[in-house]
């Protein structure tokens, strides 16, 4: 029997959006075809002109409302347009718009602290970039630098990003542009649902001594992984897999890697970040989406000894720790704290997955529900026995969305 949680209070939302006198979305539309690089616009193929966010909504040209359910691609962690992100971001680029970390600005000062206060063990020292690939790129060279080891493991599955590197890492054919792996080695996802070894934690971790045995020299530079796949379709992870993967890498030399793009700064609810979750402490995290509540950010953090590699080359990004993107970083963490956000995706997420569970239990079509906190996944199944994956099922609601795929819900 399905338990139901408590019914989490909403707070009202009274938000009149501003007038709009832009372009049509028509208009915008031919733009597009013309001048923009078309990857991905199958998926899109008739998008919606969104002319405002406020908070979880987004609005078209006609002031209609949409639900935004994929936080702009879980990046929008405090609501869009924040009022306290904004005015941080204002005040500071009536200051000072660009900086690079070469010299003092306090903004990247303040926010390293912070970042640094909300990270477990030894883990304190922060490098900016301005995405999750920078960010993973990093860390695979922050690993090989401290190890003197080539070799990386990822897992199946995975996503990590679309540099040289990081989509070796990444192990999903869409996202791939040719098979070169730059000394990664993928093992076996330990995915309970769909995963070979169902939820045998030892087997998975087998396979990663095999991996070390069997692909390389018996060391490696580390081993990266999410801690809940989000672009692979919110898999969680088997329980117990992790501390007993990392001892397995450490014993081979290699540093672990806790990409924290997507399951970082409060979504899974329990925790602030994902790792957490697996009772780990990992020796190189990191982040971007969140950090800066869809500005363009991202951070890797590490510990003051590994952090040393970097005085043996150059490493200097020319945006990396912008002060406008710092200034947001910091209102977004006093966001989170001031108004409870990671309680509140641990209330309402357990309430949003005790609701899909319910459905579950009515409808044959969800194979599974799965996730924690507001990182959920709800699989639609043709066939719950074999799992067949409802790829028509999900091409005709795709239509139904009139080319706006699944992830924004007109109210
Ligand atoms: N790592 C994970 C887990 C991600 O989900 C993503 C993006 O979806 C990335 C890395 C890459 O981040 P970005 O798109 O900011 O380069």
């Amino acid at each position: 029997a399905v338990e139901t949680a408590t019914v989490p209070r909403m707070p009202a939302f009274d938000h009149v959006p501003l007038p709009y006198d832009g372009p049509s979305a028509a208009e915008i539309a031919r733009k597009r075809a013309e001048f923009l690089s078309p990857s991905l616009f199958h998926f899109y193929s008739n998008p919606l002109n969104i002319v405002e966010g406020k908070m979880q909504y987004l609005y078209d040209e006609h002031g209609r409302r949409y639900l935004d359910a994929f936080a702009g691609i879980a990046t929008v962690g405090c609501g869009h347009c924040h009022p306290d992100v904004v005015d941080a971001i204002t005040v500071q680029a009536r200051r000072l718009q660009h900086s690079t970390v070469l010299y003092l600005n306090h903004a990247i000062g303040d926010f390293a602290e912070a970042l640094a206060a909300k990270m477990p063990g030894d883990l304190k020292v922060v490098f900016f970039t301005n995405s999750g690939t920078e960010a993973n790129e990093l860390a695979i060279m922050m690993a090989r630098l401290y190890t003197g080891s080539h070799d990386i493991i990822s897992l199946r599955n995975s996503y990590h990003g679309n540099a040289a590197g990081t989509m070796g890492a990444t192990a999903q054919k869409n996202w791939k542009f040719s098979v070169v792996q730059s000394g990664v080695h993928h093992a076996v996802n330990p995915d309970p649902y769909r995963g070979a070894f169902g939820s045998d934690a030892d087997k998975y971790v087998r396979d990663v001594h095999e991996v070390i045995e069997f692909g390389t020299t018996g060391q490696v530079a580390g081993f990266i992984s999410e801690a809940i796949q989000g672009v692979g379709g919110i898999v969680e992870m088997t329980p117990g897999y992790l501390p007993l993967a990392y001892e397995r890498v450490r014993k081979a030399g290699g540093l672990c890697i806790a990409d924290e793009v997507q399951v970082g700064f409060a979504r899974v609810g329990s925790h602030f970040w994902g790792f957490e979750t697996h009772g780990v402490v990992p020796d190189i995290v990191t982040m971007a989406k969140g950090i800066g509540n869809g500005i363009p950010l991202g951070a890797v953090v590490t510990t003051p000894e590994i952090a040393q590699v970097l005085t043996r080359r150059c490493y200097f990004n020319t945006f990396g720790g912008n002060p406008l993107c710092t200034a947001a970083g910091l209102a977004v963490l006093r966001v989170l704290e001031k108004e409870g956000l990671q309680e509140n995706a641990h209330a309402v997420g357990s309430y949003l997955k005790d609701r899909l569970r319910a459905l579950q239990d009515k409808h044959e079509i969800i194979g599974d529900v799965r996730g924690t906190g507001f990182m959920l996944g709800v699989e639609l199944v043709t066939d719950r026995q074999h799992k067949t994956p409802a790829k028509d099922e999900i091409c005709h609601a795709m239509e139904h969305m009139k080319g706006n795929f699944l992830d924004v819900f007109e109210l």
